[in-house]
């Protein structure tokens, strides 16, 4: 009885730590604007980058012609042709292939890595078919979208400032906003765009005038797209955990990308995991012994954190069989595995407010977190990534807290778009509107 009077307290000890973390969002909205006006202010300036893309036509709809893009993200890389019809004619013809990438490359040397890319892209290519056409006397031309944090010297040219998601790659370059010009190709009143896949990221267009660090000519459209890096987001106000500082210290890359940690895929099942390991340690929660399986680092994934959280059936049979199946966990009792989904609840929720309240600070900022004229405002923010496009709990917490977090009447005017694949098709359109043939 005693054992399991603990084993209670403690579990509940433990899950409350996480749920004391599911804090006030709106005040680590405001933070993230201070984070953005200092990191608009000077180089430097803040742990959010706020890139300088260099892009300030986004894409009108007017492109014409065949354009690739090439889109490396987290896990796997895509390739893409489209061809686009010009004005009214709009996307006329697309097409993809995505690529796994070997684990021995995401450690290997850039040359290594690139070499492959390049290989992937020769046979995709190489089945160009028909429908896909070339105007005579031009050459293909190619968008380079790359998920990793960046610094942009010119709209041809970047260099890598670090890699995250696990990659860990001595020497190469580049980042993307690609989603924003996918986006903006759609729909025209797109602001912003949001990534949340094994990363997190976010780009939206700033007026010129709001970039102190900005000294070169302003560009004639007064806008500027500004890749925020926004994962590296860190403040005060940030609801971190012993669960989130022991992961930060243990990861590739210790003290950085604090905000992706608490909102991305890559790191979701493994905020649950430290968390049940602390709980079969302190409080015998899955017995006597601490399941083995549950000490290894990244073995919980977010896919099965979503599969558990969105378990229905009134006995968690799901619930049941991933403890099993991945933890080797199979005398968990129906009390127990009802804790374990509370406990993707809480992580998932926790999550997916701060991205919400990270969006508030990019609405916040561009002066589109009130009404002036209640019939002409549209405001839309550009979605992508698989934890967004998959994680159906995530995603209507996230909406709901942007709404709550907008009050009825402001939520009226913003609509949130998944923008599928729009990373890679916005490359192929940046590579359009910014063509050497124009
Ligand atoms: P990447 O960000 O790796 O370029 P994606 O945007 O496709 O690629 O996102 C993949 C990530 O999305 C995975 O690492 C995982 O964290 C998350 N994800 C994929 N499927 C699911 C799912 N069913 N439930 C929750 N998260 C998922």
């Amino acid at each position: 009885l005693f054992a399991m009077e603990k084993k209670v307290v403690i579990a509940v000890v433990c899950v409350a730590v996480v749920v004391g973390a599911v804090a006030a969002t709106s005040v680590v909205a405001d933070a993230m604007v201070v984070e953005m006006h200092a990191g608009l202010a000077s180089e430097g300036g803040s742990k959010l980058k706020m890139h300088i893309s260099y892009i300030d036509n986004l894409p009108s709809g007017d492109e014409k012609g065949l354009f690739y893009a090439l889109d490396l993200g987290g896990t796997n890389f895509r390739v893409m042709r489209v061809q686009l019809g010009g004005k009214d004619g709009g996307l006329v013809n697309q097409e993809f292939t995505k690529v796994s990438i070997p684990p021995s490359l995401m450690i290997g040397t850039s040359d290594a890595l690139f070499d492959y890319i390049a290989a992937e892209l020769a046979k995709f290519i190489a089945q160009e078919g028909q429908e896909f056409e070339l105007p005579p006397g031009k050459q293909r031309e190619l968008g380079f979208t790359f998920s990793f944090p960046v610094i942009q010297t010119s709209i041809a040219s970047r260099t890598l400032v670090r890699w995250t998601k696990g990659f860990s790659i001595d020497d190469a370059v580049n980042d993307t906003v690609g989603t924003l010009a996918g986006g903006k190709y759609s729909y025209k009143d797109v602001v912003a765009a949001v990534i949340l896949g094994t990363g997190s990221n976010a780009a939206y267009v700033e007026h010129a005038q709001a970039i102190p660090k900005w000294h070169g000519d302003l560009p004639k459209s007064d806008e500027m797209v500004i890749n925020m890096e926004w994962g590296n987001f860190r403040s005060s106000h940030l609801p971190l955990t012993e669960y989130d500082h022991a992961m930060d210290n243990e990861s590739l890359n210790p003290g950085e990308e604090i905000f992706e940690k608490l909102i991305s895929g890559m790191y979701l099942g493994e905020i649950v995991r430290r968390v049940l390991q602390k709980m079969a340690e302190e409080a015998v929660f899955f017995g006597d012994i601490v399941p083995p399986k549950l000490k290894i680092p990244f073995i919980l994934r977010t896919p099965d954190l979503s599969a558990m959280h969105h378990d229905t059936s009134s006995d968690l049979i799901l619930v049941e069989k991933k403890l099993k199946d991945i933890l080797e966990i199979s005398n968990a009792s129906l009390q127990t595995r009802k804790v374990v989904v509370e406990l993707c609840n809480i992580v998932a929720t926790r999550g997916s407010r701060l991205a919400a309240a990270g969006i508030l600070g990019i609405l916040k900022k561009i002066g589109r977190d009130t009404v002036k004229d209640m019939d002409a405002q549209k405001t839309i923010i550009a979605m992508d990534g698989g934890l967004f496009e998959h994680y159906s709990e995530y995603n209507k917490c996230f909406e709901n807290t942007l709404n709550e977090l907008l009050g009825e009447e402001v939520s009226k005017t913003i609509s949130i778009e998944h923008a599928n694949d729009g990373s890679s098709v916005g490359a192929a359109l940046l590579a359009a509107s910014h063509s050497l043939y124009l």
